[in-house]
């Protein structure tokens, strides 16, 4: 059963059961509190605080979840949050004007332009692998697109959700933002049956994101996926192999490979293969050490299911640099495999871990036939230095990817991030969150003072006149 915490202080906020009183938030939301610019503004600002006033709590907490080095925890997890909600603080004027549109012909005199809305209440369900700003990072725009928000961390990385939990209570009343813990198959499906939210923005696996589409169309409830995939990361002939090395090993083996847009799997032209797998794994050392179970810059394994999955994955191929385990401390270490069966489980499902494929092509048809068995990924990544080349790769469906990068493109909230078909629904990240967590309401005002008589009845004589004004 669900318990009650209301002290809005750092001290108390230890629960780890919330009573989620949706109706109190609905009402909250009806008043309109939440919807003026100022509001939005403070709000926001309290978040920034509190993330600041947290910071090492957070950085401990991540260590404890996932053996995040602080660095890399401040760089993809507290300082992409920061950035975000800076954006807003920054944007949000502009943001929340009427935006003009044109008006078409058959419409003049008229005038067009959109509002945007709050959606009301949403529901943001996070994943535990960046599990900090994948709760955060939404939520912020959520808030300045001026909803009220309930908010559940994953329970596998279980320290964050505390200080995420610390950080809400100290920043919000519970009638605004609330947080739910405690185990998603449980608590998820049991608020979506007793409450109707105004939208579910969901980041995790596309197993349980199928669950939550469908538990959400019982009541036409719109949902923002932020799903997974088997992204590839192409490295043609003419590639910098030194840059693409360190490149990619930094998008595979940040967070020990449990990255959503980590390169999945490896597809080196042939006649470069032997030169970029010895510089590949020289770079590796160089950036993880010979022996990364001791080294404070590379993260574990969050739990033994995912470790247990991830060894099976060690057995198919041919390990040519890493493959050292440690149970006790959910340690493997950065692995490259080659002579990799395409149809074996390890391309079957997204990896989600430091172990990476290598396969080698010839021509693109035959790279393609490879990605085309698992459609539609999250990320797409392309090593190359020639235009025509970057063109031909270009027209795979993606949700987003890099040229001559890896992941990175998910660190500029310039760019919509989210995925296509398979790989999820929705888009956020800046401007993007924003709309996102708004309703753009269309408005077509018209001056009194001009009323052609073409529009009405009786339409004798007045076909042509229209069709005129269509253009025809
Ligand atoms: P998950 O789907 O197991 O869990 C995500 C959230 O859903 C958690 O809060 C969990 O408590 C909840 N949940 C779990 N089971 C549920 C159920 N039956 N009903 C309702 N809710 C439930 O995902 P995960 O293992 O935490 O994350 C890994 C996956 O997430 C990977 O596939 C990864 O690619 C994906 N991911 C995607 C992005 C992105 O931005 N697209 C980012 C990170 C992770």
């Amino acid at each position: 059963m669900l318990s009650t915490k209301s002290n809005n202080t750092f001290a108390d906020a230890t629960s780890s059961t919330f009573n989620v009183n949706t109706e109190q938030i609905r009402s909250y939301y009806n008043s309109g509190a939440t919807k003026n610019y100022t509001f939005r503004i403070q709000q926001l600002r309290k978040l920034k605080n509190a993330i600041l006033e947290n910071e090492k709590d957070i950085l401990e907490a991540l260590h404890t979840d996932l053996k995040k080095n602080a660095a890399e925890a401040y760089f993809t997890e507290i300082g992409l949050t920061l950035a975000e909600i800076n954006k807003m603080l920054k944007c949000l004027r502009r943001w929340m004007r009427p935006r003009k549109v044109k008006t078409n012909l058959f419409n003049f005199p008229s005038k067009s332009y959109l509002l945007h809305d709050p959606l009301g209440v949403v529901f943001i369900i996070a994943p535990w692998n960046y599990p900090f700003q994948l709760c955060l990072l939404p939520l912020a725009g959520a808030i300045a697109a001026g909803n009220c928000a309930v908010i559940k961390p994953s329970e596998l990385s279980s320290a964050t959700a505390t200080i995420i939990e610390k950080i809400i209570r100290y920043a919000f009343p519970e009638n605004y933002v609330t947080i739910v813990q405690g185990d998603g198959a449980t608590v998820v499906p049991q608020l979506m049956k007793s409450f109707r939210f105004d939208h579910v923005f969901y980041t995790g696996s596309i197993e349980v994101g199928k669950n939550i589409y469908q538990m959400a169309a019982q009541n036409l409830i719109p949902v923002t996926l932020e799903l997974g995939g088997k992204s590839p990361c192409i490295v043609e002939a003419d590639a910098n192999l030194k840059i693409a090395a360190k490149r990619i090993a930094l998008g595979k083996f940040t967070n020990a490979g449990q990255t959503c847009i980590a390169p999945d799997y490896l597809l080196v032209h042939e006649s470069v293969r032997e030169k970029f797998l010895q510089i590949f794994t020289e770079t590796i050392q160089h950036m993880y050490s010979a022996d990364a179970s001791t080294n404070e810059d590379y993260g574990k394994i969050i739990n033994w299911k995912r470790f247990g999955r991830l060894m099976s994955f060690l057995k198919q191929g041919e390990v040519i640099y890493g493959g050292r385990y440690n149970a006790d401390t959910l340690y493997i270490s950065p692995t490259v495999i080659t002579n990799v069966d395409v149809n074996a489980s390890i391309m079957n499902e997204e990896i989600f871990g430091p172990v990476l494929p290598v396969f080698s092509f010839t021509t693109i048809d035959e790279a393609r036939q490879i990605i085309l068995k698992n459609p539609d990924p999250l990320a797409f990544y392309l090593f190359t230095n020639s235009k025509d080349k970057e063109k031909q790769w270009m027209d795979i469906a993606f949700g987003g990817g890099c040229i001559n990068n890896t992941a990175l493109h998910f660190t500029n909230g310039h760019l919509p991030f989210g995925g296509v078909r398979n790989s999820g629904a929705g888009r956020y990240h800046g401007k993007y969150s924003f709309e996102t967590f708004s309703h753009a309401k269309s408005i077509l005002k018209t001056p009194t003072w001009f009323d052609p008589s073409i529009k009405y009845p009786p339409y004798e004589g007045k076909l042509k006149w229209l069709k005129k004004l269509f253009g025809y």
